[in-house]
C-alpha cells in the first residue's frame, strides 16, 4: 500500500480530531474501549457528510445535472481511495455494500448459488464472528453441503496443522477472519491463502477487525475476496467493502436485482451493468462511501505503520497492567495480536464489572461478542472485552485498570 504520511502520529493531537472523546459519561471523562464494536469518527468525516447533506446532495449515476455529476465523481473517487488503501489492482474490484455482514452475505449468496452443491464443503474457523459463520451455515443447510471449521488452541491461535486434512476434494471455499474480534488474534492469512490456493480453493477474508490496525494489501495476500465495514475504521455506519478479484466478480451472478445494476431491460430479458455496478443494485449509501473515503485518507495521513506502532505499545502496556490485577484471566494470548482484550475476573460476572466500569465513564463490552463458538471453546458464557484504537492512551489504560480494582473491591 502506498502510504502518504502528512502528520506525525501523536495520540494527544489525534484525540483533538474526535469530538466525542471530549464528552463526559456519568460525570466522568469518557474512556472509550469499545472500538471493536464501532469506532468514533474524526471531525473530517462528520463535516464532510454534513457539508454534502447541506450543499451537495444528489443521487449518483443517473443525472445529467451538476450536483449529480459532482456526487458521482466524489463516489468514484472514494472507490479509488479504498482501492489504494487495500492495494487492489482495479477500482472495479471494489464493491460498496452495507457492511461486512452485507459483503459476506453477498458472497455466500452469489458464490454459494453457483458453486456450492450437495455434499460439498465450506470451511471456516471456530473463531469467526457470527457474520462469517451463519450465512455459510444457512447456505450449507439449503444446499445439503457441510460446514467444516479449523480448530484453535487455548492461546486462541488456529491449529493450522489440521489444515491439510480439512482441505478436501469437496472444499469449495475457505472463509476466515483476519483478526478475531473476541480474542484479538491475528491469523497468518497470507500463508493460509497460499496453502488453499495449492488446492485451488478460493479464500475470503473477513477484515472487519484488521484494516483499522494493520497494513492490508490484497494483491500481496492474493485473497479472492476481502471484506470490511466503514464504521469500524473511523468511517460512517451503513457502508462496507467487498473486494473481489476481477475474475470472480465477472464470473459470479448478482445477488440483488434492481436499478443501476442493469444494462438493458425489456419485458423479456435483462442484461447486467459492468463491474462494479453489477453488484450495486439500487441507490447506494453514496454519502457513506464518500465519508469512508475521507476516513481512509485521514488514516493515510499518519500511515498505518505509525498507528500500528502506537497500538502495539498499548498492547504491551495493557497486557502488563491487566496481568497485575488479581483474579484476572485473559482469553486469547496469541503471539500475534491486536489491542483487543477479552477477560474475566474470578467469581465475578462480566456484566457486573461492565456496569461498574460504565458508572466510571469507561465503555467496554460484555457478552459473547457475536462469537458464541469461541465462548463454547473456553466453556464460558461471555467475557469483558476492552478493544482499543488509535486514539487510546496509556493513561486511559491506567484509569481502566484502577476501575477494575474498584469493581473487584465492590463485588467481592
Ligand atoms: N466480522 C467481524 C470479525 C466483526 O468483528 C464484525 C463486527 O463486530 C463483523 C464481522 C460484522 O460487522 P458489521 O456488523 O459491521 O457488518
Amino acid at each position: 500500500m502506498a502510504v502518504q504520511k502528512t502528520s506525525p502520529f501523536d495520540p494527544a493531537s489525534v484525540r483533538k480530531d474526535f469530538p466525542i472523546l471530549h464528552r463526559k459519561v456519568h460525570g466522568k471523562p469518557l474512556i472509550y474501549f469499545d472500538n471493536g464494536a464501532t469506532t468514533q469518527k474524526p471531525r473530517v468525516v462528520i463535516e464532510t457528510m454534513k457539508r454534502i447533506y447541506e450543499k451537495e446532495n444528489s443521487s449518483i449515476h443517473r443525472g445529467v445535472h451538476h450536483l449529480s455529476n459532482r456526487m458521482t465523481e466524489a463516489y468514484e473517487e472514494a472507490r479509488n481511495t479504498v482501492r489504494k488503501f487495500i492495494g487492489a489492482a482495479n477500482s472495479h474490484e471494489i464493491v460498496f455494500t452495507s457492511g461486512t455482514t452485507g459483503s459476506i452475505n453477498a458472497v455466500a449468496t452469489s458464490f454459494g448459488e453457483k458453486y456450492v452443491g450437495p455434499g460439498d464443503e465450506v470451511l471456516v474457523t471456530v473463531m469467526e464472528h457470527h457474520a462469517n459463520l451463519v450465512p455459510w451455515q444457512m447456505l450449507c443447510e439449503k444446499k445439503g453441503a457441510h460446514l467444516r471449521a479449523i480448530p484453535m488452541n487455548d492461546r486462541g491461535e488456529l491449529m493450522l496443522d489440521h489444515l491439510d486434512s480439512l482441505f478436501t476434494e469437496r472444499t469449495r471455499i475457505l472463509s476466515l477472519t483476519h483478526v478475531s474480534n473476541a480474542l484479538g488474534t491475528i491469523n497468518p492469512v497470507k500463508d493460509i491463502v497460499a496453502r488453499a490456493h495449492e488446492r485451488n480453493i478460493p479464500v475470503m477474508i473477513d477484515g472487519a477487525q484488521a484494516v483499522q490496525h494493520l497494513t492490508v494489501d490484497v494483491t500481496d495476500l492474493d485473497c479472492d475476496f476481502y471484506v470490511f465495514s466503514g464504521h469500524k475504521i473511523y468511517g460512517p455506519t451503513g457502508i462496507g467493502i467487498l473486494y473481489g478479484k476481477e475474475k470472480w466478480l465477472e464470473d459470479l451472478p448478482p445477488y440483488q436485482y434492481g436499478g443501476d445494476m442493469v444494462d438493458q431491460v425489456s419485458m423479456e430479458k435483462t442484461t447486467f451493468n459492468e463491474l462494479p455496478l453489477k453488484f450495486e443494485a439500487g441507490t447506494t449509501n453514496y454519502i457513506g462511501a464518500i465519508g469512508l473515503g475521507k476516513a481512509l485518507e485521514y488514516l493515510q495521513g499518519f500511515g498505518l505503520e505509525a498507528i500500528a506502532a502506537h497500538e502495539n505499545h498499548l498492547v504491551d502496556y495493557a497486557t502488563n497492567y491487566l496481568g497485575q490485577v488479581p483474579g484476572v484471566r485473559i482469553y486469547g494470548k496469541a503471539r500475534e495480536r491486536i489491542a483487543i482484550f477479552s477477560f474475566r475476573m474470578e467469581n465475578i460476572h462480566p456484566y457486573d464489572v461492565g456496569m461498574i466500569l460504565d458508572k466510571l465513564g469507561i465503555a467496554v463490552r460484555t457478552g459473547t461478542h457475536c462469537a458464541q463458538p469461541v465462548m463454547q471453546h473456553f466453556g464460558i458464557d461471555g467475557t469483558l472485552r476492552a478493544s482499543l484504537a488509535m486514539y487510546n492512551t496509556t493513561d486511559e489504560i491506567k484509569r481502566f485498570v484502577s476501575g477494575l480494582r474498584t469493581a473487584i473491591s465492590m463485588l467481592t
